[in-house]
Parts: C-alpha cells; structure tokens; sequence
C-alpha cells in the first residue's frame, strides 16, 4: 500500500514536472523564434578561427564540405603547409566546383629562410587576391594566413583591404593560432579553440584521417 502511495505521488511528480517543462520549452521557443526572426540579414561574411586548440583547418573544410554540398564555388589557398597528400586534398581538390591551391613552403622553422618565406607569401597572397577578386567564388578559406600576418610575411594592411573589398556575397574563412586584433575586429564570427588536451603530448604522431 505504502509503495502504491509513493508510485502515485512520483508519477504525479513527474507529470507537474514535464508540465513546467513544456511551458518553459515553450517560453524559450518563443524567444528563440523572435531572434531568429530579426536575424534576417544576409552578406558574405568572414570568419576566423583560432586559438591553440585542434580544430580550425578541420572546421573550415566542414565549411567547404557544406558550400560544396550546396553548389556553390569554393577556393582553398593553404599557406605554410607544403605537404600535397593531406585527406582533405585528395578529396576535395578534384571536386568540380573546387580551386585547390597548396602554397606554402614548410614551417618558417624548416625553411629558416626569411627571404624565401616572404618570397613565398607574397607568391600565394596573388593567388588568394585573385579569388577575393572574383565574384565566382562564394566562399573563400584562407589556410594558416595568421601566421603571414604575425611574422609580417605579408603587409597587414593590403591584406585587410582585400579581404575588406572582396565581393558582398562572398565568404572567407581565416585560420591560424594567434589571429591578432584586427582580424577579430574585421570579422563576423570569430571562434577561439582551447587547446585542453592533444594526444600529440601523450607520444602519438598524427593520424590519418584525424590530423591530415
Ligand atoms: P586541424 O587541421 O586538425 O583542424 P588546426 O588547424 O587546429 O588542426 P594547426 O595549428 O593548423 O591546427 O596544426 C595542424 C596539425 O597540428 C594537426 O595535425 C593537428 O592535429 C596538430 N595540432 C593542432 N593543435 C595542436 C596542439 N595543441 N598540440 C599538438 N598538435 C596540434
Ligand atoms: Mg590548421
């Protein structure tokens, strides 16, 4: 009896429970619905994406994959990184609606060259001028530019100003740790990643299909 008792006031429990839910459930949409609502507006726009943490480079290819996905045209300049047999490559490069352009020479710690990395960086920029150029390209990704920026590879200032005066329905995506200031300022969404943990510092060497 005691027990029937007990099951009858939690079941009743519950029900005041899911109750409360639903009208607050209820209360939420309404205010989600009303944002979304006056967030109307559409334009090209730029994001970076930075911070010490995994994930920026694989995060702007899930963008590719997305843009892709809807038709639209994609452009792809990797800067520092020189290496050509990456996943993300071999499978987006050969995509019809993909301009895949590897630019980069290696790390400025491998080349030690400062010459050659400003040599390199001017090279790559033209590239990566070009698409922000041309209103073809819905969405450009602008691999590691951070670190052109940070070593003044590149000058910050025509840099901004390409990226500032590219076509109004195109989007750019900048990656790279350490995005300074005016990035942040130029762009609409900026994420900054955590780096919380990597196995790197546990002794594992990058893995296919999860680093490259
Ligand atoms: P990913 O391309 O995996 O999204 P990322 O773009 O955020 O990484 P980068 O600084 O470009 O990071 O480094 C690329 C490579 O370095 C990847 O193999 C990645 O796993 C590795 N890496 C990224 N962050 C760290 C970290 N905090 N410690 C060690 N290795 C890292
Ligand atoms: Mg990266």
């Amino acid at each position: 009896m005691a027990q029937d008792k007990v099951t009858k006031e939690s079941v009743q429990k519950e029900a005041e429970r899911n109750k409360r839910h639903k009208v607050r459930m209820e209360r939420k949409k309404k205010i989600i619905d009303s944002a979304i609502e006056k967030s109307d507006k559409s334009k090209g726009l730029m994001l970076v994406l930075t911070g010490n943490g995994k994930g920026k480079s694989s995060s702007a290819f899930g963008m590719v994959a997305r843009s892709l996905g809807h038709g639209m045209k994609v452009g792809v300049c990797q800067f520092i990184k020189s290496r050509t047999d990456t996943g993300e490559e071999a499978f987006f490069s050969s995509h019809e609606k993909m301009d895949w352009h590897v630019l980069g020479d290696g790390f400025t710690w491998n080349t030690q060259d400062r010459t050659q990395d400003i040599e390199t960086s001017e090279n790559g920029w033209k590239v990566a001028q070009s698409m922000l150029q041309d209103p073809s390209y819905d969405l450009v990704v602008l691999d590691e530019l951070t670190y052109l920026l940070n070593y003044n590879y590149l000058d910050q200032d025509s840099v901004l100003d390409d990226i500032q005066n590219r076509p109004f329905d195109q989007h750019v995506v900048v990656t790279g740790r350490g995005a300074d200031e005016y990035l942040v300022d130029l762009a609409d969404t900026v994420s900054e990643i955590a780096d919380v943990k990597h196995a790197y510092r546990a002794g594992f060497k990058a893995q296919s299909g999860i680093d490259l």
